[in-house]
Formats: structure tokens, C-alpha cells, sequence
């Protein structure tokens, strides 16, 4: 029996404006009542407007990142306490596309998600190989380090991972179930506790409601971060309908 309550998650990316605040609305209209735990991680500047319509409903409230340090001198960042302040739960670090285009390292990124925690916001710390990595068959070994370096020390039920192979981001081109099941087993196994059973996994890239099914119903595949997928509220809303 599972302790885990899967959690599917849309990632809006650099995406949205107010008007788009207006998804709300048209995904509850589309949801039917579900088991899951459901996030919106929408872009900084719509946080507080999605914060707001959200206050009432089943729906958390992300962010995309934050800073590792607390408030302070640091022009153009958002702290973790900001972001509790404003009604999130939830905040993603570690995004493939942080990593490469920022060039965040997995110590930083650990820091973040030690700055969340302090904060009492669930960090989902992403990792996932690149297609060299993968075709070399180091995907695993691969994905394990940015695990143990980007890990803060925390019980399992405090943080999410999220699995995210970057060739399969914004790509169209899924893992398929044994590939996400493998990794996620080997995410599981490697989790340092003894508590790696209430540890949430989540599958990252290019998951759709015609790939979802399978994906979800890996045993050790505990929900989705979604990115190009969440921004339609009726597609997200099947995503959810689906878990
Ligand atoms: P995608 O993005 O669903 O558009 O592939 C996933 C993510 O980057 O979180």
C-alpha cells in the first residue's frame, strides 16, 4: 500500500499575463473531484493575483525559484520568505533550465532548497540527464549525483523530486514507463533516510493527457510536473482528471 498522495504540478514557465488569470476559473469548471494534490507554479508577477483566486480552492500555489538567501541586498531576486508571504506552499529549484541557462549548480541549488525549508515551503528539487548522457548509459549515475548534491537534509515528506530527463523537456518525446520507472526506483533507493516510501517522485517532460496514464500508473512514479501541458486549463484539468 502506498503512503503517497500523488501531486500534479504545472510549470507556466515564462509564460502567462493577468488575463491569463482567468485559467483559474475554466480549470475548476473542468475538474472533477480527485484524489490528487493539485499546483500552479505561475511566473513571479502572477503569484499574487493566482494567490488570491487560489486562497479559496484545492489548488497550491508555487513558484519557480527562489534565492538562497533571506531578504537582503540582492536586486532582482525573491526570497523563499516572500513567496510564504504571498500564499505559496511550494517552490521549484533546480530546473534544467536554470541549470544550463543560469548555470546553477547543484550546491546552489541545495542551498535554495534549504532556504525554502526554512521557510516551510516544499521545495521540488528537478534533476534529470541530458540525451549524451543518456545515449553513454550514464543517465543514472548521472541523475543520482545532482541528487546527492542538490539534497538538503530534510525527512521525505518535506520535499518533492522531480525527474526530469532534459531531452524529454518541451521535446514532445516522453521517457516511456520503464525508462521513468527505473530512474524513479533508482532516485527511491538512493534517498539517504529510512523514510524513502513517503518520498514524493515526480515525472517532468513533455507528459500530455495521451502519455499521462502510463506514466502515472508506475509504481514509483507519484504524479507530474507539467510545463507546455498546464497551460491550457481543460488539458491540464484532464491531466488531472486522469491520476
Ligand atoms: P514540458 O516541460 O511539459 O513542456 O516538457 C516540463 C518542465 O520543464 O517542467
Amino acid at each position: 500500500m502506498t503512503i503517497r498522495r500523488p501531486l500534479i504540478a504545472g510549470n507556466w514557465k515564462m509564460n502567462g499575463r493577468l488575463a491569463d488569470t482567468a485559467w483559474v476559473e475554466r480549470f475548476q469548471d473542468a475538474l472533477v473531484a480527485s484524489e490528487v494534490d493539485i499546483l500552479v507554479c505561475p511566473p513571479a508577477t502572477l503569484l499574487h493575483a493566482f494567490g488570491e483566486l487560489l486562497a479559496s480552492r484545492a489548488i497550491a500555489l508555487g513558484a519557480q525559484d527562489c534565492s538562497p538567501e533571506p531578504d537582503g541586498a540582492y536586486t532582482g531576486d525573491i526570497s523563499a520568505g516572500m513567496l510564504k508571504d504571498i500564499g505559496c506552499s511550494y517552490v521549484i529549484v533546480g530546473h534544467s533550465e536554470r541549470r544550463s541557462g543560469h548555470g546553477e549548480s547543484d550546491a546552489l541549488i541545495r542551498s535554495k532548497a534549504e532556504a525554502a525549508l526554512r521557510e516551510g515551503l516544499t521545495p521540488i528539487i528537478c534533476i534529470g540527464e541530458n540525451l549524451d548522457e543518456r545515449e553513454v548509459g550514464r543517465a543514472i549515475e548521472t541523475v543520482l549525483a545532482q541528487l546527492a548534491g542538490s539534497l538538503p537534509e530534510a525527512s521525505a515528506e518535506k520535499i518533492v523530486i522531480a525527474y526530469e530527463p532534459v531531452w524529454a523537456i518541451g521535446t514532445g518525446r516522453s521517457a516511456g514507463p520503464d525508462e521513468a520507472q527505473e530512474m524513479h526506483a533508482a532516485i527511491r533507493a538512493a534517498w539517504p533516510g529510512a523514510d524513502a516510501q513517503a518520498l514524493r517522485i515526480l515525472y517532468g517532460g513533455s507528459v500530455k493527457p495521451d502519455n499521462a496514464g502510463e506514466l502515472l500508473a508506475c509504481p514509483d512514479v507519484d504524479g507530474a510536473l507539467v510545463g507546455g501541458a498546464s497551460l491550457d486549463p481543460r488539458v491540464f484539468a484532464r491531466l488531472v482528471n486522469l491520476s
